[in-house]
Formats: C-alpha cells, sequence, structure tokens
C-alpha cells in the first residue's frame, strides 16, 4: 500500500517536471524581429501575372511561405491611409476613424490628411508652412489614428521592443508603426532626406543622419530607368521640391529598402533580446501606377524590381539575425483599376467621370430651396459633405424647417438621375449610421463610415468609372481595389496555399497570436489558425 503510495507520488512528481517539456515555453520561441511589409498598389493578380519573373523575396515568401489567394479588404475606401491603418491594427475605418487619405473636418473647418498634425514639427528635413489645408508635407503624428497597433500592444508587453515605421509617405510610415513607435521614417522631396516627426524625438538617430549625408537621392535623380527612356526624375533647375519626382521611380523603393537596412543595423532590431517590428511601405509602386495602369509594362517591371529588393532585405536579416527567427508578413493597401483608355480597347466597361456631381446637387438644391451655399466643395471625391449650417437654416416658403433628409434625398436623385455621373448608389449619413441591410458594397460602407469624419452622402461608382482625366486610381469596393496578397513566412508558420476568403484585418490578431500579446483595441479580424504552427 505504502508501495502504491510512494509510486503514485513518483508518477505525480514526474508527470509535474514533465509539463514544462510539453507546454514550455523553450518549446515555443518568440521571433526576434516581426517585419511588416506593404507594397502600396499591388493587386493580388501581380503575384500570379508575374510569377515566373520573380526570384527573389516575393518567390521565397510565395515557396516557403503561407498563401492566402483570397484576401479581400471589407472597407471602402481603398486608398493607402486605410489600408496602412487596417495592416497593423486588424480595425475598420469606422473603428479606428481613418476614413481616408485626407477628410473635411468640422471642428478644425477645414481639409485634414490622416496624419498632419501642427503640434508637431518636421524633423531632418525642410519645414513647411500651414496653408489653408493639411497637406502630405506637414509635420505629421498619429494622432488622428484612434486605435492601438500591433506595435503599441507589443510595446505595452515588453517596454524594450522596438517599433520602426518607414515609406516614402508619412502615413505610410506613422499609421502601421503607431503611437508608440521609436521612431517612423518618411521621405522629404525637398531635402532628399528622411525625417521624421517631434511626436517622436527632437533629432534623428545617428544611422539615419548618416544615410542623410551620404545623398543618395542626389544620384539617384540622374539614373535611367532602363527600358523606360521617357521617365525622367530631374526635377526642372529652380524647382523648390528638387526631388519630387523620385516616389514615381523605381529608385524610391530603393532608398526605402537601403534605409530599411541601415535601421536594422542602426537600430540593432532584433538583436536585443525583445522582440522588435519594422513596417516598410514600398511606395514607389503607387506612384507609378497611378500614371500607367496596372497593364502597363512599368508595372511588371516595379514588381520585379520589388522581389529583388525584398531579396536584398531578406539577405541582410538572415545575415544579422537568422531567417529562422523572424516571422514577415506582406501585403497591399489596395489594388488599383484598369486604366479607362484599357478598358474601351478591350470593350470593358469603365471611363472617367466628366460631369461635375458637386455642380449637380447644387443646382438641383438650389432649384428646389432656393439658393444656398449647399456643400463644402471639393472636400471628397467618392462623397459629399454638406454646409451643416445651411442645412439647419433651410426654411420652406412658409418658413418651416427643412428635414435634413428631405434634402439629401434630393441631392441622391439629381445624381441617379444623370447617367454621366455613372453613380449607381448613394447612400446617406443616416443609413449609414443607423446599419443598414445589404450585399458586400453596403457592408464595405458601413465598415468605413466614422460620423464626425465622414461625409453625409457616399457615393458608389459603377464598375471600372473613376472621378479625373488620366491615369488611374483606386477607392471603389470592386475586387480590382479590393484583392491584396496576404504572405506571411518565419517562426511558426505553417507554409502553403490557402484559398479561403480572409480580410487583411485578419493580420494583425494573427500576430498579436503568434507573440502572445494582447490584440489592437480595434481589431475586427479573425485569427487564421489555420496557419500558425501551434
Ligand atoms: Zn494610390
Amino acid at each position: 500500500m505504502l508501495l502504491r503510495r510512494l509510486t503514485l507520488i513518483a508518477v505525480a512528481l514526474l508527470s509535474f517536471h514533465k509539463i514544462p517539456n510539453i507546454l514550455g515555453a523553450e518549446n515555443s520561441p518568440k521571433p526576434k524581429l516581426v517585419i511588416g511589409i506593404i507594397i502600396d498598389q499591388f493587386r493580388y493578380d501581380y503575384l500570379t501575372r508575374f510569377r515566373g519573373d520573380y526570384h527573389g523575396g516575393i518567390d521565397q515568401m510565395l515557396t516557403q511561405g503561407a498563401d492566402f489567394t483570397n484576401a479581400f479588404y471589407a472597407q471602402v475606401p481603398t486608398v493607402t491611409a486605410v489600408g496602412h491603418s487596417i495592416f497593423m491594427s486588424g480595425a475598420m475605418p469606422a473603428v479606428s476613424g481613418m476614413v481616408g487619405n485626407s477628410w473635411y473636418d468640422r471642428d478644425e473647418a477645414k481639409s485634414v490628411t490622416s496624419v498632419c498634425d501642427w503640434d508637431e514639427k518636421t524633423v531632418g528635413g525642410h519645414q513647411e508652412k500651414p496653408g489653408a489645408r493639411c497637406t502630405d508635407s506637414d509635420p505629421g503624428s498619429p494622432r488622428r489614428l484612434l486605435v492601438s497597433t500591433l506595435g503599441d500592444e507589443l510595446r505595452t508587453a515588453n517596454s524594450q521592443s522596438k517599433v520602426i515605421g518607414i515609406s516614402i509617405k508619412a502615413r505610410g510610415a506613422i499609421l502601421p508603426s503607431g503611437h508608440r513607435a521609436a521612431g517612423a521614417y518618411w521621405f522629404d522631396d525637398v531635402t532628399g532626406n528622411f525625417v521624421t516627426s517631434s511626436f517622436y524625438m527632437n533629432e534623428l538617430p545617428p544611422w539615419a543622419n548618416t544615410f542623410n549625408q551620404r545623398k543618395l537621392a542626389a544620384e539617384y535623380v540622374n539614373r535611367e530607368w532602363k527600358g523606360f527612356p521617357e521617365w525622367k526624375f530631374k526635377s526642372a533647375a529652380g524647382s523648390p521640391s528638387p526631388y519630387e519626382r523620385l516616389p514615381a521611380s523605381p529608385w524610391g523603393n530603393e532608398l526605402i529598402e537601403r534605409f530599411a537596412e541601415d535601421a536594422i543595423t542602426g537600430e540593432q532590431l532584433g538583436q536585443r533580446g525583445a522582440t522588435d517590428l519594422l513596417t516598410v511601405s514600398f511606395s514607389s509602386n503607387d506612384y507609378v501606377g497611378h500614371r500607367v495602369g496596372p497593364d502597363a509594362p512599368e508595372v511588371r517591371d516595379m514588381s520585379i524590381r520589388t522581389d529583388q529588393l525584398l531579396a536584398q532585405l531578406f539577405h541582410l536579416i538572415d545575415q544579422k539575425i537568422g531567417m529562422k527567427n523572424v516571422v514577415i508578413v506582406l501585403s497591399s493597401d489596395h489594388g488599383v483599376a484598369p486604366t479607362p483608355e484599357r478598358d474601351a480597347a478591350d470593350k470593358m466597361p469603365g471611363g472617367y467621370v466628366a460631369a461635375d456631381i458637386e455642380d449637380a446637387v447644387q443646382s438641383a438644391l438650389n432649384r428646389k430651396f432656393g439658393k444656398a451655399n449647399w456643400l463644402i466643395p471639393g472636400a471628397s471625391e467618392t462623397g459629399l459633405y454638406f454646409d451643416w449650417q445651411t442645412l439647419e437654416n433651410a426654411k420652406t416658403p412658409d418658413s418651416k424647417p427643412i428635414p435634413e433628409n428631405q434634402i439629401y434625398a434630393v441631392a441622391k436623385q439629381a445624381i441617379l438621375s444623370i447617367p454621366q455621373l455613372h453613380v449607381s448608389r448613394v447612400y446617406s449619413r443616416e443609413q449609414l449610421e443607423n446599419g443598414i441591410d445589404g450585399d458586400f458594397i453596403a457592408r464595405a460602407e458601413m465598415n468605413g463610415y466614422y460620423a464626425r469624419r465622414s461625409s453625409d452622402l457616399a457615393l458608389v461608382f459603377e464598375p471600372g468609372y473613376m472621378p479625373g482625366t488620366t491615369g488611374t486610381t483606386h477607392f471603389s469596393p470592386y475586387a480590382y481595389d479590393r484583392h491584396v496578397p496576404v504572405l506571411f513566412m518565419g517562426l511558426g508558420i505553417k507554409p502553403g496555399r490557402y484559398n479561403g476568403p480572409i480580410t487583411p484585418n485578419d493580420i494583425a490578431p494573427t500576430l498579436a497570436t503568434m507573440l502572445d500579446i494582447q490584440t489592437p483595441s480595434g481589431s475586427s479580424g479573425r485569427v487564421l489558425t489555420e496557419l500558425l504552427l501551434r
């Protein structure tokens, strides 16, 4: 009996000692570095159409990583600020407040960008002067992003963790890295420097100063883009922005990659015992793509060059940290529509919207309710902001107030009655605030709506139609704008092809699960448990 009891105790002790071996942390090491790569304007079909041309980083991710073939954004608009905010927060604009690249701020009574912030200063480059509206050259901060990012949560879990964001565009650097980043860096087309904001620091770190002192931008503007001699990158003599043409070139991405390498070395990312996060946004694909469209040879060339730049970046990471110790995720902030010229040549629907929507609405309301300044002009291309003072003052001939909805209904009718506007639907503030039943477009509109920032009427154009007169763009709820790559590779990732539908919102909560940290505050994504090895 005694022997049996002793045996039981022995077994219990043994099992107790075994527990750490089964579940212990030593079996599931954390990545030393998480790298979030976001290629600005990169459709999913760029992976498949140019597959045979990839022999670098994209090829490595496709062969060794997890490839989600059906990742679709589920909000509108599909633009840079929105995609970059979703990437590392998992949050919809309805929660994060990131309703566009810019919007009309009713408190400040002016148009603002997603990251402009006049309480801060630009560090390391030229200082813009405050203008009537916020621009991309203004100082920036993540102040308008209302939710936490993966990086913010990583810092909460371990204050030793470092978070860095890099892009040509301020919003591409600031929004994925978040509020608690050690630094977000972007390109200043006046000085050719990478700059940051006083939100993060008052002086550039030595490694960034050293990078800027190499004056790479001044070299790059003289380079030729082999095969595309009509592209020139030097600004006209005496231009106030000598480097303004560089973002729309292969060299914009080269600058980003080289700066990212120096950040990894300079900040010793992934080499200090804590998990770090580096977000790198390759912006030049977007600038080039806008001009020539997804079917131009330039876009193929940019994609191939991006694949090669990623190989360089991965090589450095392997040398410094070891690829087996990192997790890399690659996605895009949005796709793009074919150019209207291409659509016409292919007998496909699509085109530029030539008629002026604001004019049409303004005159319809003048006719119906009397002359007034009904709209805030130029505040948005895919929505209409009304002047709320005018709405409040609007009276019938017998001096009764006119209900807002009646005004919106007249505007909506005016828009839908003009076929040249190619608007297929109009959603009013009231509909989006109260929730509407409907299909994926209705849900995308609701996911993209934030009451204090969004327009009063949201417009949906027919597929292929866009405002503008040249090139092409992205903003819509259609597959060409919504369908993007989501590729994971590295520690703890089960490689393979995953055909089930997902959203890019799923990236952040999945990474949070892998890192055993809190999920970012506004995340509505699903954890992609199918790709996790544990
Ligand atoms: Zn764009």
